[in-house]
């Protein structure tokens, strides 16, 4: 059972009020409000009519162990899974009824869980794709603003894309990402299966990319990194929320200390 929602996030400071315009690939700040979502699978209550809001500029981390829905809830987000109940609206329009190519269309792009990179195309032939919504045409600058933040791509695009190592296949699935111009970036477990070091790396760059303007919406079970870089987050838990607050109200719960951290 999970514990009812507390609330340390009234008094939470909000970052979304002087949000910084978009220096990189962001097309620009972007808000998300979730009220009530409710996603099944049959009789399986996946996620069970939570509340999340995404400032603006921000970095909101969705936290939680195996199972306890997070993936579900950026799928109904991008709108792969249909949602029972609940609303969604982005920037002040009510997206929650919108097919997936709309959801993209209106700048919220997935980072999905696995990569899902194309590994008999080449690294470039990858990052090409990322750049459909705008028409297929990957412009120089969007090309160079991904090379700036993992140089190891451009040693590698000619390359197929199945040859790279496991970090580098998220840097890219992060970097197809943003060759679409997101405005919102929805990213599943980043961090899973990889090195420390390479854990490192990648969060290093999410927050380069965050300084750059993007909102970001980061879904991780490695709990430590991902509340040490979001502004606020939510622990998820049995479908339900259990905790939200800043990240650093979260880091120092003792409920997260004991169950996610292990002190
Ligand atoms: P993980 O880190 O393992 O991805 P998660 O927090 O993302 O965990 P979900 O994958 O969203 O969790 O799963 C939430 C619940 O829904 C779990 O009980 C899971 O077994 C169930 N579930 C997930 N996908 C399906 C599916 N396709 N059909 C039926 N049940 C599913």
């Amino acid at each position: 059972m999970s514990a009812p929602t507390q609330s340390p996030e009234t008094r939470t400071s909000s970052v979304g009020q002087n949000a910084p315009r978009p220096a990189g690939n962001a097309s620009a700040a972007a808000a998300l409000e979730v009220r009530g979502l409710t996603v099944h699978y049959g009789h399986i209550e996946a996620v069970r009519g939570i509340d999340l809001t995404l400032e603006p500029g921000g970095i909101t981390a969705l936290v939680g162990a195996n199972g306890a829905g997070k993936s579900t809830t950026l799928l109904a987000l991008s709108g792969l899974l249909p949602k029972l109940a609940g609303s969604v609206v982005f920037n002040g329009e009510d997206i929650t009824r919108l097919a997936p190519h709309q959801i993209v269309a209106r700048g919220i792009v997935q980072v999905p869980e696995g990569r899902a990179i194309l590994t008999t195309m080449t690294v470039r032939e990858n990052l090409e794709l990322g750049a459909y919504r705008l028409g297929g045409n990957a412009a120089a600058k969007d090309f160079d603003y991904v090379f700036a933040l993992f140089p190891r791509l451009k040693e590698r695009l000619d390359g197929v894309a199945g040859n790279l190592s496991g970090g580098e296949q998220q840097m890219l699935a992060i970097a197809r990402a943003l060759m679409a111009k997101p405005r919102l970036l929805l990213l599943d477990e980043p961090s899973m299966g990889l090195a420390p070091i390479v854990v490192q790396e990648i969060f290093r760059a999410l927050r380069s990319i965050n300084a750059d303007g993007l909102t970001l919406f980061l879904v991780e079970q490695n709990v430590r990194q991902a509340l040490k870089i979001a502004q606020r987050g939510y622990v998820l838990e049995n479908g339900s929320l259990a905790l939200s607050g800043s990240g650093k109200e979260l880091l120092n719960h003792p409920r997260v200390l004991q169950a996610y951290l292990g002190v």
